[in-house]
C-alpha cells in the first residue's frame, strides 16, 4: 500500500466499523462525524441533512455547538451549505467567510473557522445532503482529503437511502422536490406516468471491500467487457451513421479509453472501495468539481462519462443494460439522454405512454417512430437524466414540451383532468369507428391515413380508415443505418399490403433530400436544400435506386393492386421519364417470368405550384393526384416550413390557396381523375371542412384525426358549404378563416374536437 492510501484505508476501516455496528442511527452519524474529523484533523465536520421541504438540517457534527444539531435549519440555497445542495457541487476555499454565500449562524458558532471543505451527498440523481469539515486555519483541502470526504457522502447516502435513518430520525430523503424542464415537443399528447429509465442506474449495497486484488480484477474485466459493448454497438449495422445517437457512443468509446479515468477508478479501490463503489465515487467526484466548468461543451461531457460510469457499474453488479428487458409499469414514461430509433421499438408498445430525451430533437429518427407510436414525447429536455430516477412521478406534455417531474399534487390533479378529457373523446370518437363519414346531406367521403413504418400499420384499422392515402417509403430509409436492401424493401412492402388487405394504398417513391437527410448518403450541401436536389429530382438522377424501389413494389404487390405515388413533380418530362423507367422494370419481371401487380396506378402529388400550369398535359397520363399541401403551400408562399418563424405566417384558409385548390379540383374532375389531399391541414377539422367545400372527397391525414375530422364530416352538410364557400370566394380577398369559423358555429359545425367535456 502507498502512503498516500494509508489514511484512506483507514477510514474506511473506521467507517466500516461503524456501518457494521447496529447502533441508533443517530449514534452512527455522531460517529461518522468524529471519525472524519480525527482522520482529517479538522476541527469540525458537520452533516447536514435535506428534509422533504428542501431545507437543511443539521444532523450530527463534531467540532459546532452541540445545542445547534437538530436545532440549525437553512432554507433552500441559504448558505455555502444551501449552495453546495443546489448546485451538487463541492466548495473548497481557505477562507469561508469571503464567500458571497456564506451566512452566519450564531448558535453553530463557527465564525473562528476559516477553511472549509463541502461536499453533496449524492443519490440516484439527487442532493439528500451535504458533509462539510472546517479548519482554523487558512488552507485548501487536499485531493486525499476531498476523496475522503466523498467516500463519507456516498456511504451516509447508502445509509439514507437504506431507510435505516428514518427509523430514529423522521422521513429525511427528498424524494419530494419537483423539477420542470422546457424541452421541444417531438410528438403530441400527454401523458402522466412513472419514470423508466432506458439505461437503469445501479444501487449499490456493496462499498467496502478488503480484497484489493479481486477487485482490480473486476474492474479490469469490466472495463474490458464495456469497451467491447461500446465498440458492439457502434459497429451494429442500424446504428452505423445514425446521427446524434452515433455521436453520443463515440464520444463513450474516447472516454471508455481514457488512461486517466482507468487510473482514477483503480486509486479508489486502493483506497478500500469495491470496484463499483469505485466508480461512484470518481463518478460523484467530478460531478462535484464540475463548478468551473460551467458551459455546455462540458456539461455535455460530463453526461457522457457519467453515462459511461452507469454502462460500467451495470457491468460490474450483472444488471441489465437498458430497461426494455425488465419488467415495465404500465404507464411507462421512457427517460433516456439519448436512443436509437430501433431501440424504442424493443419497448413493450403496450406500456410505453412517453418518451423524453435529453439530446435527441423533433427531426431525429427516434422521435419519428416516437410519432409513429403515438406517444407523448418531448425532446432536448437537457439535465433531465441525471435528476430523475426509475419510479419518479412524471407529466409529459408533448404539446407543448413540457416536462414535470414529482409534480405537486395540484399538477397531477391538473394533468389528470386533461388526460380523463382527452381519453373521454377518444372513447367518442372510436364509437365513431364503424361508422361511414358521410356529410348531413348524404356525400360520402374516404378518410384515410398518412403512415410510414410498420408501427402504423395497426392506426389503419383501430381508426376505421379506408386505407393509406400516403405511404411515405423514406421514413424506412430515415431510421435504417444504410441503404434497406431490396429483399427488406419487398418485405416491408409486402408486410403493408398484407395489413391493408382490400383497402388501397398509396406509396410514395422516396421522397428525400430537404429535411429528409439520410444519413448514410452523402448529398453535397445545400443553399436552399427544400429546393434542391430531392425526391423524384434525385431519383430519376439516380435510377439505380427508383428501379431498385419500384422493382420492390412491383413484386411485393404480385397479383395485387398497388398505387405509386411520385413525389415534387415539376415537369411533365419528369413524369414521363418515371413512367418509362417503371414500364422498363414491368417488363424485366415479365421477361423473368416473375408475376407483377394485377393492376397498376400512377398518380403525381400536386407540390410544386409549376405543375399547376401544366395540369392539361398531365391529368391524361396520370391515374390519380395527390396535392402535398405541406410543400404547396411552402413554394406558394415561399416560406419554408421547417422555419417557425416563417411556416405559420401564411394562412392555409386564406384566399389565394383556396383558390389554388380550386382550380386544381376543378380540373382534376373536369378530366375524372381522382384527387385527394394528403398534407397536414386536412387533419384540421376547419381546413378539412374548406376542403369538402371545395369539392374534395377524399382527404388522408394522420390516425389521431381520423375521429375528429369523422365527427366534422357527420355536422356537415357539404352543398350549403359548397355555395358559401363559392360565394365567399368569388367576392373576398385575403384570409377567410374568420368567415369560415362563423359559418362552422351559426351552422353547429363540429370543428372544435376538444370543445366539449361532456
Ligand atoms: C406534403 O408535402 O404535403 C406531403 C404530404 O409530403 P411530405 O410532408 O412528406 O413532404
Ligand atoms: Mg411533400
Amino acid at each position: 500500500m502507498s502512503p498516500a492510501n494509508a489514511a484512506p484505508r483507514i477510514l474506511m476501516r473506521r467507517l466500516r466499523e461503524i456501518m457494521a455496528n447496529a447502533g441508533a442511527p443517530q449514534k452512527r452519524l455522531d460517529a461518522i462525524v468524529s471519525q472524519i474529523a480525527l482522520i482529517m484533523v479538522a476541527e469540525v465536520c458537520s452533516l447536514y441533512l435535506r428534509r422533504p421541504d428542501g431545507s437543511l438540517e443539521l444532523f450530527a457534527s463534531e467540532g459546532l455547538n452541540p445545542e445547534a444539531v437538530h436545532n440549525t435549519h437553512l432554507a433552500r440555497g441559504e448558505g455555502l451549505v444551501g449552495l453546495i445542495a443546489e448546485q451538487a457541487e463541492l466548495v473548497n476555499i481557505h477562507e469561508a467567510q469571503d464567500h458571497p454565500s456564506f451566512s452566519y449562524r450564531p448558535e453553530t458558532g463557527e465564525e473562528i473557522y476559516h477553511s472549509f471543505l463541502g461536499m453533496p451527498i449524492l443519490r440516484g440523481g439527487r442532493t439528500l445532503g451535504v458533509v462539510t469539515v472546517q479548519n482554523k486555519a487558512r488552507k485548501v483541502y487536499s485531493e486525499e482529503e476531498i476523496e475522503a470526504l466523498e467516500t463519507t457522502a456516498m456511504l451516509v447516502a447508502e445509509l439514507i437511502t437504506s431507510g435505516e435513518l428514518d427509523e430514529g430520525v423522521g422521513a429525511i430523503a427528498d424524494r419530494t422536490q419537483g423539477r420542470h424542464f422546457k424541452g421541444t415537443s417531438i410528438g403530441a399528447g400527454i401523458a402522466l406516468g412513472a419514470v423508466v429509465l432506458h439505461e437503469p442506474r445501479v444501487m449499490i449495497h456493496d462499498f467496502l471491500s478488503d480484497d484489493q486484488a479481486f477487485e482490480q480484477e473486476r474492474l479490469l474485466q469490466g472495463v474490458d467487457t464495456l469497451r467491447l459493448s461500446i465498440d458492439a454497438m457502434l459497429s451494429k449495422a442500424e446504428l452505423q451513421r445514425a446521427g446524434e445517437h452515433r455521436e453520443v457512443l463515440e464520444a463513450y468509446r474516447l472516454f471508455a479509453h481514457d488512461q486517466g479515468w482507468v487510473t482514477k477508478l483503480k486509486q479508489a479501490i486502493a483506497s478500500g472501495l469495491t470496484a463499483e463503489a469505485a466508480v461512484e465515487r470518481v463518478q460523484n467526484d467530478m460531478r462535484a468539481r464540475m463548478l468551473p466548468n460551467k458551459d455546455a461543451f462540458w456539461a455535455e461531457r460530463m453526461n457522457d462519462l457519467e453515462d459511461l460510469g452507469n454502462r460500467l457499474m451495470r457491468i460490474l453488479v450483472g444488471s441489465s443494460a437498458t430497461a426494455a428487458e425488465t419488467s415495465l409499469p404500465d404507464d411507462t414514461i421512457l427517460v433516456a439522454r439519448t436512443m436509437g430509433a430501433a431501440e424504442l421499438l424493443d419497448y413493450d408498445q403496450k406500456k410505453l405512454r412517453g418518451l423524453v430525451l435529453e439530446d435527441s430533437g423533433a427531426s431525429s429518427h427516434v422521435a419519428i417512430v416516437a410519432r409513429a407510436l403515438g406517444i407523448a414525447a418531448v425532446g432536448e429536455a437537457k439535465g433531465l437524466v441525471n435528476r430523475v430516477d426509475t419510479g419518479d412521478d412524471i407529466i409529459v406534455d408533448g404539446v407543448t414540451g413540457e416536462v414535470f417531474v414529482r409534480p405537486r399534487p395540484e399538477m397531477i390533479d391538473a394533468y389528470s383532468d386533461k388526460v380523463r378529457f382527452q381519453a373521454a373523446k377518444q372513447k367518442q370518437f372510436q364509437e365513431l369507428r364503424d361508422k361511414p363519414a358521410i356529410s348531413l346531406d348524404g356525400v360520402p367521403i374516404s378518410l384515410k391515413i398518412n403512415a410510414g413504418l410498420l408501427v402504423d400499420l395497426p392506426h389503419m384499422v383501430q381508426s376505421g380508415a379506408d386505407g393509406i392515402g400516403l405511404y411515405r417509403t423514406e421514413l424506412q430509409f430515415m431510421i435504417s443505418a444504410k441503404f434497406p436492401r431490396i429483399t427488406e424493401q419487398e418485405e416491408t412492402y409486402s408486410a403493408v399490403l398484407d395489413a391493408a388487405g382490400e383497402r388501397p394504398v398509396m406509396f410514395r417513391t422516396l421522397d428525400v433530400g430537404g429535411d429528409k437527410i439520410l444519413p448514410y448518403m452523402r448529398m453535397a450541401g445545400e443553399q436552399n436544400p427544400a429546393l434542391g436536389w430531392r425526391a423524384v429530382r434525385m431519383t430519376l438522377d439516380r435510377p439505380g435506386l427508383l428501379r431498385t424501389q419500384v422493382r420492390a413494389l412491383l413484386k411485393a404487390s404480385a397479383g395485387r393492386d398497388l398505387r405509386l405515388m411520385l413525389p415534387m413533380v415539376t415537369e411533365l418530362s419528369e413524369l414521363k421519364q418515371a413512367k418509362d423507367l417503371i414500364q422498363k422494370e414491368r417488363d424485366f419481371l415479365k421477361k423473368h417470368g416473375r408475376p407483377g401487380p394485377k393492376h397498376l396506378e400512377i398518380g403525381i402529388m400536386i407540390e410544386v405550384p409549376a405543375i399547376i400550369w401544366q395540369l392539361e398535359d398531365i391529368l391524361p397520363l396520370v391515374d390519380f393526384i395527390s396535392i402535398g399541401s405541406n410543400d404547396l403551400l411552402q413554394f406558394l408562399f415561399a416560406a419554408d416550413r421547417t422555419n417557425p418563424l416563417v411556416a405559420q405566417r401564411y394562412d392555409s384558409l386564406s384566399y389565394v390557396f383556396l383558390s389554388v385548390l380550386q382550380n386544381i379540383i376543378t380540373k382534376a374532375n373536369s378530366y375524372k381523375v381522382p384527387v385527394t389531399l394528403c398534407g397536414e391541414i386536412a387533419g384540421n377539422p376547419l381546413e378539412s371542412m374548406a376542403l369538402l367545400g371545395l369539392g374534395l372527397r377524399s382527404i388522408s391525414m394522420s390516425p389521431a384525426a381520423i375521429g375528429p375530422i369523422k365527427s366534422m364530416i357527420l355536422s356537415l352538410n357539404v352543398a350549403h358549404l359548397s355555395q358559401f364557400l363559392e360565394h365567399q370566394l368569388a367576392t373576398s380577398s385575403g384570409s377567410l378563416r374568420p368567415e369560415l369559423e362563423r359559418y362552422a358555429a351559426e351552422n353547429n359545425i363540429n370543428v372544435d374536437p376538444y370543445s366539449d367535456p361532456s
